[in-house]
């Protein structure tokens, strides 16, 4: 049954994803010859067609991607992959903590080697034909290097522990191993600030005073604490612009990529923040965190029960082992599946994020000029190639911004 499931669900989202991915490209293609009315005064032809183009690139690629990343699911599973590591490790290193540990390594080498050209692929040709690749190949390796080593020195000792909590902890190990991931991602969302994201970019104190002054005036007008203003080297591999807020409680800190502060006005920036401040007002940060927390607590409930059943395994390509030693084997067969059951629900998730988005909007507006905020999100879609004539449907499906003319519509009627 659940093998008859797997396969019609995986086909169904193959189907969708490559369906709203041709919508579009067509629907993009369609209105490539004039710029929508609205936006005709700010502009022009050649980088709307730009924005259609970068568009129309990116969504081929990930058509490609679709189709490959289904395939090696099959493999993986149906077709025996995975039961051949795993017969292949542990007659090699037995059933214990290291054989485990090495089987999933494995899995994660062989999918991150699948998405390696794509990645490659995707920034020193597609990025650098639109001109926002601002990244050398040197660079990209040391990137790599880099998030390998964090993997290793975060992910390997979790990883570790659930094993352990698996094989120990008794029947409701998954209620522990939930305890530890609440633990470990509020660990991670202390230390990134301070520890993960100056691995990558280096961030220095805004020391515009007179943007400092603005920013700290909105942010005393909005009853809002914050660390610090700091500025990161965006630069040094995109040319995409960005704002964003990172810590926790009066650690947080407000970071704004060098490309953005290079681009808009000290009105524009002020509305940004205030978009971002939105987000934190309206508790869109802490709602997002709670609901994480509680569908992975459904989720490893989920797991807990699956552990228990021989046909998870059989009906998925693999046969457990009757000497035990089998949880690496459920954890990475249940997330390499689960994702073909989630993507029906994803919807959801874009349509409360565009609903905070609106939100946002509404609390920029009320403590900044409207009108900002919208001269602010042009130029943030010219400059990102962003498309400004979407398909609908895919909007709905995959949008977490809600489109740039309704956002200003919106915005406008705040004004
Ligand atoms: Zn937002």
């Amino acid at each position: 049954m659940l093998t008859y499931l797997f396969v019609i669900a995986l086909l169904a989202m193959v189907a969708t994803k490559l369906w709203l991915a041709s919508r579009q490209v067509r629907f993009v293609s369609a209105h490539r010859g004039a710029v929508p009315g609205r936006f005709t005064q700010t502009i022009s032809l050649e980088s709307h067609q730009r924005a259609a183009d970068y568009t129309v690139a990116r969504t081929r690629l990930t058509m490609v991607e679709i189709v490959v990343g289904a395939v090696l699911l099959i493999v993986l599973t149906l077709l025996g992959l995975l039961q051949w590591l795993n017969t292949a490790i542990t007659g090699w290193l037995g059933h214990g903590l290291v054989a485990q540990l090495v089987l999933i390594a494995a899995v994660g080498i062989i999918t991150s080697l699948v998405d390696l050209p794509f990645e490659y692929y995707r920034q020193f040709v597609v990025e650098a034909h639109f001109g926002f690749n601002r990244m050398t190949r040197k660079l990209f390796v040391i990137d790599l290097l880099k998030t390998v080593a964090l993997g290793v020195a975060l992910g390997l000792p979790l990883v570790a522990a659930v094993l352990w909590l698996m094989g120990r902890a008794g029947a409701l190990w998954w209620l522990w191993a939930w305890a530890l991931w609440v633990g470990f991602n509020s660990l991670v969302l202390v230390l990134y600030p301070t520890v993960i994201a100056p691995l990558f970019n280096k961030f220095e104190p805004l020391d515009d005073a007179s943007l400092r002054q603005r920013i700290e005036s909105l942010m005393a007008r909005c009853g809002f604490a914050a660390k610090g203003l700091f500025v990161m080297d965006g630069s040094r591999r995109s040319a995409h612009g960005n704002a964003y807020f990172t810590g926790f409680g009066a650690a947080k800190r407000i970071v704004f990529f060098d490309t953005l502060l290079s681009r808009l006005s000290g009105d524009e920036i002020e509305a940004v923040l205030a978009h971002e401040l939105g987000h934190f007002k309206r508790k869109h940060v802490l709602k997002r965190l709670v609901v994480t927390f509680l569908i992975s607590l459904a989720l490893l409930a989920l797991l807990g029960w699956l552990v228990q059943h021989v046909w998870f395994y059989t009906q998925l390509g693999v046969e457990p082992s009757l000497a035990g030693g089998n949880d690496a084997l459920a954890l990475v067969l249940f997330f390499l599946v689960l994702p073909v059951f989630v993507f029906f629900v994803s919807p959801l998730g874009s349509l409360t994020s565009r609903k905070h988005e609106f939100e946002a909007d509404a609390f920029a507006a009320g403590h900044t000029r409207a009108e900002d905020l919208v001269s602010a999100l042009v130029k943030l879609y010219q400059d990102n190639a962003s498309t400004l004539t979407p398909d609908p449907i895919y909007t709905a499906f995959y949008y977490s911004h809600p489109p740039a003319s309704q956002r200003i519509d919106r915005l406008l009627s705040h004004a």
